[in-house]
């Protein structure tokens, strides 16, 4: 069957044929709801562990799916990707994260994940510029973070980038270290402001000798290149007492809370800050 499937009838295959209809039906419901702004943001809480407060929140992308119920993002960014839909897609996420952070006390960041095609088009620093002005949001309070992909395929534009997001008091973070295979020496040729661990490291955290060394490391190389850094997917009390021990700035998972709707903000940070 396998030599088989390999011929000109694969694509005639029943089984190959219900799939691409699901794909084909979840393509139309992706343009439309992107039409609809069908979307919803949540927000986990970035916590500081110098002060023992939280220090922003990073928004999630949620899709209300009329049938499926909430679609990962996981699942349809890549393809809001290949449709072209995640510039208007990216750009409403942008808008609702800053008109919504513009309403929280004026120490709390919003961190916006921005993918590769949106954080390299033209169209970045206006999306980005705009949405600040329309929700009086100041740039400081603005964090970006992206992926090592960006830099993979645009590292001549990347850079220019960067700077002009600091002119406007943005600040970048480079998200999942350490799941890509240049990491090193983009640290060194761009000016990130963050890293955030990635969580895979943090969950071997205290069964593998190896993760523990390696989140060592990314903390030393952190503070010695003067970013802060963020420790992402901390589950359990264990993980929180090693991070802390290692000096990791800021933590981040489902132990201080699971991402929320912005409407659970208030009782959050009355619960986590102690007010
Ligand atoms: P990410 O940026 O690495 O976000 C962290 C993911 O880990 C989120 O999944 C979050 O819910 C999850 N998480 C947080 N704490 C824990 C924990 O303690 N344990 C575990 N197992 N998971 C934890 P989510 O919300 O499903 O998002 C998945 C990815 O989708 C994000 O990974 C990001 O790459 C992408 N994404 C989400 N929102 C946006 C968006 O607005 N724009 C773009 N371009 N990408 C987005
Ligand atoms: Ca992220
Ligand atoms: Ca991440
Ligand atoms: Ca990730």
């Amino acid at each position: 069957a396998k030599a088989e499937a390999r011929g000109s009838f694969r694509f005639f295959e029943p089984e190959m044929d219900a799939r691409l209809q699901a794909r084909r039906e979840l393509e139309r419901d992706l343009r439309e709801a992107v039409a609809d702004e069908a979307f919803e943001l949540h927000y986990q809480p970035i916590y500081d562990l110098s002060v023992e407060r939280v220090c922003g929140f990073e928004a999630l992308l949620r899709w209300k799916h009329p049938k499926r119920g909430t679609v990962s993002p996981a699942e349809f960014i890549p393809l809001a990707e290949e449709l072209g839909l995640i510039i208007p897609l990216g750009e409403w996420v942008l808008r609702a994260a800053c008109r919504q952070a513009s309403a929280w006390p004026d120490e709390l960041k919003v961190a916006v994940n921005v993918s590769a095609v949106q954080f390299t088009s033209a169209r970045l620093i206006t999306a980005v510029r705009e949405a600040l002005q329309t929700a009086g949001l100041p740039g400081r309070r603005l964090e970006l973070e992206i992926t090592e992909s960006v830099l993979v395929a645009n590292p001549g534009s990347t850079t220019a980038i960067l700077h002009s997001l600091k002119s406007l008091g943005v600040r970048v973070s480079m998200d999942d270290f350490g799941t890509g295979y240049s990491s090193l020496s983009y640290l060194r040729s761009f000016p990130f402001d963050k890293i955030k661990i990635d969580q895979s490291f943090v969950r071997d955290l205290n069964a593998s000798e190896g993760s523990g060394y390696i989140v060592r490391a990314v903390i030393g190389l952190g503070a010695s290149l003067g970013m802060t850094t963020t420790a992402e997917g901390v589950e359990t009390p264990d993980q929180l007492q090693r991070l802390r021990a290692e000096g990791c700035d800021e933590v981040q998972g489902y132990l201080i809370s699971r991402p929320v709707p912005a409407g659970d903000l208030p009782a959050l940070l009355r619960r986590l800050n102690g007010e």
